[in-house]
């Protein structure tokens, strides 16, 4: 397409795309389960898999409540964190409480997690948001110091770390997601890690999902011809879940679709070049972008779904937007309406998760961005700040 269509092109926040021969592999033999691909790939010992992350949750903190014999009915989790996280626990008829977060990293804050943990607290959730790994040490200490599981939420961290340590098994157990926008955006699907709890996870697995043989492949194919930067303006009115979050605790808690299993396959070799496309262009941004945006410098980057940075800006300029940078969740788990029904009378007040919610905002990292567009994206976004 030519120069000239280039300022109507819209580019998606973040990955939608898998490559045409993942979506064609949904009609093909599989050769291994997934479940077994990714447990190898990861080096964990349990894999079970479901329609999504969610459910999967659900599942596990349903089991979990019934195991324990104490009035243990809170789940501790990040102030500001995936609406569906908060879902999955009001669906389990769970309380949610919430530690703070500290906006210069997105990490826990630890004296915050340490006050609101209780021996009430069942489990407490981690999260590694936009593939940037949160240290576990405090976390597996405060969970141990309160007789709680932790679960480690790595639906947006999935990738080879450095050797001793993998995703999604630092916890008791771990969470994935196949969704769109996630490290390895399938469509949908998601898997329960664990090295540790066979008799847990012999629990969990979902009931067969009905959804047909062609529904996961022929949306795939949809998303993918839509999120060309000359239609992407398209999906981004439609309902694709991509673009705003809600709190829905009426999921369906299903097993993953043979289909998507099929591509979840298939596409797992294909994770590390989006991974290491993604780092490249996180690293470009940190050298372009000012450091008092962008988060500080312990970052340990490995699965960058996005590129976080804190902007003093109240809207996005329509550039901005057409260039793929977004908003995340739009309010902290603690000021967010729709969840407080659910949330523990009294938590902790969330600071720094409020800040998040208020200036964060996300640049794109996905295959379509090349090193011009980053440019253009970061030389946008100073520009904003200048204003
Ligand atoms: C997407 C996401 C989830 C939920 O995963 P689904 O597969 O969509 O249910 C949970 N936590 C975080 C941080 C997420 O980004």
């Amino acid at each position: 397409m030519s120069e000239l269509f280039k300022k109507y092109y819209w580019y998606p926040p973040a990955e939608t795309q898998i490559p045409w021969a993942v979506i064609f592999s949904g009609f093909s033999e599989q050769s291994e389960s997934f479940s077994t691909a990714l447990c190898r790939y990861l080096n964990v010992k349990h894999c079970v898999l479901g329609q999504s992350g969610r459910a999967l949750l659900f599942r596990l903190l349903e089991t979990l409540k019934s195991n324990k014999t104490e009035q243990r009915n809170e789940v501790l989790i990040p102030g500001y964190t995936c609406y569906s996280v908060a879902a999955a626990i009001a669906k389990a008829g769970l309380t949610i409480t919430v530690y703070d977060l500290d906006p210069k990293t997105l990490y826990p804050d630890l004296d915050s997690l340490e006050s609101a943990a209780t021996d009430k607290t069942l489990a407490i959730i981690a999260q590694h948001l936009f593939g940037r790994r949160t240290p576990m040490d405090g976390l597996q200490r405060v969970a141990k110091a309160n007789g709680a599981y932790l679960i480690e939420d790595s639906a947006q961290l999935l990738g080879r770390l450095p050797q001793g340590q993998n995703t999604g098994a630092m916890g008791d157990f771990g969470i994935l997601s196949f969704g769109r926008g996630k490290p390895l955006p399938i469509g949908e699907g998601g898997a329960l890690l664990s090295n540790d709890h066979p008799s847990i996870i012999s629990t969990l697995p979902l009931p067969n999902s009905a959804t047909g043989y062609i529904q996961p492949l022929v949306s795939s194919a949809v998303v993918k011809m839509m999120s060309k930067p000359f239609c992407y303006w398209l999906p981004e009115m439609l309902p694709l879940g991509l673009g705003e979050t809600i709190f829905e605790p009426g999921f369906p808690i299903k097993n993953i679709s043979e289909t998507t299993e099929r591509m979840a396959s298939k596409g797992l070799p294909v994770l590390d070049t989006l991974n290491a496309h993604r780092l490249r262009l996180a690293n470009l941004y940190s050298n372009r972008i000012d450091k008092q945006y962008r988060m500080s410098a312990t970052e340990v980057l490995t699965s960058a779904i996005r590129y976080p940075v804190m902007l003093p800006i109240k809207t996005l300029t329509k550039s901005l937007k057409r260039l793929g940078v977004r908003r995340m969740y739009p309010n902290s788990i603690p000021t967010e309406k729709s969840i407080r029904p659910y949330l523990k009378i009294g938590a902790h007040a969330t600071p720094g998760a409020d800040e998040i919610a208020d200036k964060l905002y996300t640049l794109p990292t996905h295959m379509a961005i090349d090193d011009t567009l980053s440019d253009e994206i970061a030389t946008e976004i100073n520009n904003a700040v200048a204003l």
